[in-house]
């Protein structure tokens, strides 16, 4: 069954061999390689994207920086209407993009969907941003004096994300951005590139009927000898925002921070579940499995530890069993709607997968459920006992290896929670009114998301996004992110006729 798949890709403009370079409504005849948009479904080829060479990124670069001069001057709002009609787009596309996101990355058709609808959310958040820019005003210590804090475009963001999530972390980044008067450059992960052509191709029409210059969205798929070092040591670039690895994020915070530009990092994640006393295990079991095996265990907010309190710690262990029996009966085609979990995205994860089960052997734990490779890029959601400090739990492994472990006291259960060098996402199952608080307060989870009787997995993009330690700090989508992609300006203005200095200095001649 082919899932209506040419038709799909037809109605987004994919062709066989694609352009990769876009400066919103015009496509680059470019020089690079080929890179090969390879399913992890069946490992066939699904179209080819050329590359930008290095002349290709300079052309770019310079598009964006006449871009910026224009698009900085128009008012908010309106820029936000450009936005408002990009959502509606993404609205109208919504299907086949999601089907794209399925066949490309390996999520479920269900999640493709649900990632689509997340650009859309944000779209229509960033509308409402864009008449939202506020600073404050102050009150001057010096009479006839007025203060106040403005903020005003930054310059061009680059963004740089990661095959999990081959929209959605664009559209989180670039539609604040624009509407905060930015100009944006996205070199999509190499392992997708066909979502990010897609993306261009929805959003093309849009710029060209509100004659939005070319330069404002702009994509460069590349290697990263073309959008590498080069692309975060550039100083034209004033903001990177990188979603990826903590390898890979380290590199960039480094480099970007030896020109002290600013960086958005979302990195890896090692998210753990406490499930209390009191938990309540109906909503609990539901909860860990979405997150342990849902995009087969490849969001960076995916559950990878389970801290379970000792009383009840056997009776989720078989919750658990009889639930990812279930699921491994449902291991399939991603665009098929009775699939409940694809593969992983190439055969390099299912190497990550065999090293974390075999490390866990090796150091004494007890695989409980899985540890099966099944044809090509699949493997059955794999369940096991552990320790916290062993290096293998203390890693992220970006496959569907769930780890679980037992505890006494809350406090105990803290320690064991935050004791890993990454802090995105966090999760307590409980009742208990005082354990609930105390998770989310100052002593207890270290994360940048907290949750209460809800899983991991997931966020909404009306809260800030991201997270501490070897997450990498940055933040992104809704609160007050839009921040970061602009730069504060404070503003002192004398009405009066005198000119008296701060802190009560004289200064006479
Ligand atoms: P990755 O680190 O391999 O790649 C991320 C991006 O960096 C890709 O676009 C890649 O092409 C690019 N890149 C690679 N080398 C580069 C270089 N030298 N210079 C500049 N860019 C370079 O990550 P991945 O495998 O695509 O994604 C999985 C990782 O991303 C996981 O660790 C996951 O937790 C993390 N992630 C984090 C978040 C978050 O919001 N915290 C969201 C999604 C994924």
């Amino acid at each position: 069954k082919d899932f209506g798949v040419k038709e799909t890709l037809k109605r987004l403009g994919i062709e066989p061999i694609n352009q990769g370079v876009s400066t919103g409504t015009n496509w680059l005849n470019c020089n690079g390689a080929l890179t090969e948009s390879i399913s992890p479904i069946d490992g066939s080829v699904i179209a080819k994207v050329k590359n930008a060479d290095t002349a290709d990124y300079e052309k770019v670069l310079e598009t964006a920086q006449e871009a910026f001069k224009v698009w900085r001057k128009m008012p908010a709002p309106k820029r936000g209407e450009i936005v408002r009609q990009i959502g509606n787009a993404l609205r109208d596309a919504k299907d086949d993009l999601g089907k794209l996101v399925s066949l490309e990355m390996g999520k479920i058709y269900q999640e493709g969907l649900g990632e689509v609808q997340e650009m859309i959310d944000i779209c229509d958040f960033a509308v409402g941003q864009s008449r939202m820019l506020y600073g404050f005003t102050m009150h001057s210590e010096r009479p006839d004096h007025k203060m106040m804090d403005q903020y005003h475009p930054l310059g061009i963001v680059g963004v740089i994300s990661a095959f999990n999530f081959p929209v959605a972390v664009w559209a989180w980044n670039a539609m604040l951005a624009a509407v905060c008067g930015d100009v944006i450059i996205w070199k999509p992960s190499s392992k997708v590139p066909l979502c990010a052509v897609a993306c261009h191709n929805i959003i093309k029409k849009v710029l060209k009927d509100n004659d939005v210059p070319e330069g404002v969205f702009n994509l460069v798929v590349a290697k990263s000898s073309v959008m590498g070092d080069n692309f975060i040591e550039d100083k034209r670039v004033p903001l990177i925002s990188v979603t990826g690895s903590t390898a890979i994020g380290k590199r960039v915070a480094e480099k970007v921070g030896a020109r002290l530009g600013r960086t958005i990092a979302e990195l890896g994640g090692n998210n753990a579940i406490v499930i209390a006393p009191s938990a309540e295990l109906d909503i609990a079991i539901p909860g860990i499995v979405f997150g342990s095996v849902g995009t087969a265990g490849q969001r960076c907010t995916s559950t990878r530890r389970l801290i379970i309190h000792e009383s009840v710690y056997e009776d989720v262990k078989t919750r658990l069993l009889n639930a990812y029996k279930q699921v491994e009966g449902k291991i399939g085609n991603p665009l098929d709607e009775k699939t409940l979990v694809g593969p992983v995205i190439d055969s390099g994860a299912v190497e990550v997968y065999k090293h974390a089960i075999a490390e866990v052997k090796k150091a004494g734990g007890k695989i409980v459920y899985g540890d099966k490779v099944l044809d090509g890029n699949f493997v059955v959601p794999t369940f096991c006992e552990v320790e916290n400090q062993w290096q293998i739990v203390q890693d992220e492994s970006f496959v569907p290896v769930l780890y679980i472990m037992k505890y006494k006291t809350l406090d105990e259960a803290i320690h064991l929670h935050n004791d890993v060098p990454q802090g995105l996402s966090s999760s307590i199952f409980t009742m208990n009114m005082r354990e609930a608080q105390t998770f989310i307060s100052a002593i207890g989870s270290d994360c940048g998301i907290a949750n209460v009787n809800i899983g991991t997995s997931g966020a909404e993009i009306g809260g800030a996004f991201g997270g501490e330690k070897e997450t990498g700090g940055g933040r992104e989508s809704g609160s007050d992110s839009w921040k970061t992609y602009m730069r504060r300006q404070t503003n002192t203005i004398n009405y009066g006729v005198d000119l008296p200095l701060a802190q009560g200095i004289k200064f006479e001649f």
